[in-house]
């Protein structure tokens, strides 16, 4: 099978930093073989600094285009519950193709921040009027034409939506949209599997949307029977993301949402749990020794009011976790990254969190978590420059006015704390170039699609 081998002067391999790169990607994606120290002779030379891509491990695609759209003050106090209302207006005029268009332009975006993949939490599944499509997978498939038009590696997550809260509520006129009974979301995981099964930029896996939307017999079900169909794929579910979440939660269960979710379900290393922000130490810790990985969206979070995640006792305890752009105010993993160590050095008025107490770089141990714990949510392999993982490679400008003169891990720490501007000059991604000093091939294209979406939604 034919090969490419690509030559980095620099990289930033899964064992530290590395000189004279030559990096061997097969025709379909993967790293084959990894040789520092090497020749340049009959490689592709590519300018930059190499480093990983780095997967984004939480995105509703459809909500990037009401962003900055409810920044406006009320009478009654803002928060998460009012925002979803007019999250729930906004999607009522979004058809496949507006999703498509939509979807498309994030993923550019995405890509030239310098996410090499993109975790999908779908739940817009039906038409306007409640009603299935025709193709009960449509607007999935909308979701993997995007990706494929922006050559993102998707891992795509149906979710199970059945209640609007704890105790089975009937799910309310607005959320008609998302509601789905587990057998139907179990023949669109099939479906969805049966047309992504031999592509290795894609995953299919399970999104439980949270424990107020699916009772538990519903999420047992669903959890059970995706296990019967894939074993080790990836299952998500939002939770404790706020705080009425968690006190509504006591009062049906008398357990908080991450507790009882840990007591009443096979919570393991395959699972990611979005937010986690409202834990007790207790929680934190036992959350940590499930091996799930923690999704935190800290820009989301911040814009959504939620609350500051218990960093110091989850990391204490060594849990895993990634980072994702969820509603997409922010597009950027560097955005994602400085906000989640900002917000702890705010709050405990100290800095260089994430670096813990050890002598080490916190640009690097913030983006190792967001490269290892990325990839293991996701449920595919692109978590490093290593080999036996896929070809998802970013090139840094070095001459860049952010990284110039920087080595080492300071490369990582400027990339991160010092500014808006991206150094991300070209990525690939599962082999291909998708972006070239900074242009995507169809960026013009799918730009002029999600302007015309956009300017009918304004009227
Ligand atoms: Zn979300």
């Amino acid at each position: 099978m034919a090969m490419t081998d690509l030559f980095f002067n620099s990289a930033f391999l899964s064992s530290g930093w590395q000189t004279s790169v030559r990096i061997a990607v097969s025709e379909d994606g993967w790293i084959q073989a990894i040789t520092s120290g090497a020749s340049s002779a009959g490689c592709e030379s590519v300018p930059g600094i190499a480093v990983p891509g780095v997967p984004n491990l939480h995105s509703h695609a459809f909500q990037r285009a009401m962003a900055g759209l409810a920044e406006r003050g009320s009478s009654n106090t803002d928060t998460f519950w009012s925002w979803r209302e007019r999250m729930y207006a906004f999607l009522e005029r979004l058809s496949p193709e507006d999703v498509e268009a939509i979807a498309s332009q994030l993923y550019v975006e995405l890509l030239r921040h310098g996410f090499t993949s993109v975790t999908e939490f779908h739940y817009l599944r039906n038409h306007i009027d409640g009603s299935r499509y025709e193709d009960p997978v449509e607007m999935g498939r909308r979701i993997l034409s995007a990706a494929n038009q922006a050559g993102i590696g998707t891992t795509l997550l149906p979710v199970l939506y059945r209640s609007s809260d704890f105790g089975n509520k009937p799910p309310a006129p607005e959320q008609k949209r998302f509601v789905a009974d587990v057998d139907d979301l179990l023949g669109d995981l099939a479906s969805l599997q049966d047309s992504t099964a031999k592509n290795p930029q894609y995953r299919i896996g399970l999104a439980i949307h949270s424990l107020r939307a699916a009772a538990p017999e519903d999420l047992a079900h669903a959890v059970s029977s995706f296990r019967d169909i894939d074993n080790e794929g990836p299952i998500h579910i939002h939770v404790a993301e706020q705080t009425r979440e968690v006190n509504d939660c006591v009062a049906w269960s008398g357990g908080r949402p991450v507790e009882w979710l840990l007591t009443n379900v096979p919570v393991d290393k395959h699972w990611c749990t979005i937010h986690a922000t409202h834990m007790t130490a207790e929680e934190a810790t036992a959350l940590a020794a499930s091996g799930a990985v923690v999704g935190l969206c800290p820009t989301t979070e911040a814009n959504l009011g939620d609350g500051l995640f218990p960093f110091e006792d989850y990391a204490g305890a060594e849990g895993n976790w990634g980072v994702g752009t969820d509603s997409h105010v922010s597009v950027s993993p560097i955005a994602e990254l400085r906000l989640l160590e900002y917000g702890q050095r705010i709050a405990r008025q100290e800095r260089n969190i994430a670096a813990g107490t050890q002598d080490r770089s916190t640009g690097r141990a913030l983006l190792e978590h967001a490269w290892t714990g990325g990839s293991q949510a996701s449920g595919r392999s692109t978590g490093g420059l290593e080999v036996g993982q896929r070809a998802d490679i970013l090139s840094l400008n070095e001459n860049h006015p952010v990284l110039v003169g920087r080595t080492g891990d300071e490369i990582l720490d400027s990339w991160i704390f010092s500014g808006e501007d991206t150094p991300v000059q070209n990525v690939m991604v599962g082999g291909k170039w998708v972006i070239r000093d900074g242009h995507h091939e169809r960026e013009e294209d799918i730009f002029n699609n999600y302007a015309t979406v956009l300017r009918r939604l304004s009227t």
